[in-house]
């Protein structure tokens, strides 16, 4: 890495996204001409189409909004059927969505707190995606 890049923010795709993600961070960018946040990250406002954006770290607990069980899901997530997915309503409004484990799902209830979890992956050879699902927020 040369210092050029060292400077430079972080660019603001879905593989940096999950790159703080491997290091149990939550971020989300921020546009800095209108304030509007994404979640994932976009490299440009969707509002005012500013490239002008910065990285925010985000509260990982908030509310269920919606959630559906999945029966039928792709072959990495195949071992995990069937298996509630849901979208999770975290602070400033921003939503994310992911699978609900840890919980019966007769007891999964919208507007249940959760807390999301990231799982380390296997190897530490990059790029290897972590996981992350949500949980029951322990009172
Ligand atoms: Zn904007």
């Amino acid at each position: 890495m040369n210092e050029a890049e060292k400077n430079e923010v972080p660019s603001f795709t879905i593989e940096q996204f999950y790159k703080f993600l491997s290091e149990k961070k939550l971020m989300a960018a921020q546009c800095k001409e209108c304030g509007a946040k994404f979640l994932p990250p976009r490299p440009v406002c969707t509002n005012c189409y500013s490239r002008n954006l910065a990285w925010i770290q985000v509260e990982t607990r908030g509310e269920l909004v919606t959630y559906t069980i999945i029966y039928v899901a792709p072959q990495r997530f195949q071992p995990f059927i069937p298996y509630a997915y849901g979208i999770v309503e975290l602070e400033n409004g921003l939503r994310l969505p992911g699978m609900i484990r840890n919980i019966e799902h007769n007891n999964i209830r919208i507007g249940m707190k959760l807390e999301l979890v990231v799982e380390s992956t296997a190897t530490e050879d990059w790029p290897q995606w972590p996981i992350y699902y949500f949980k029951p927020l322990e009172q």
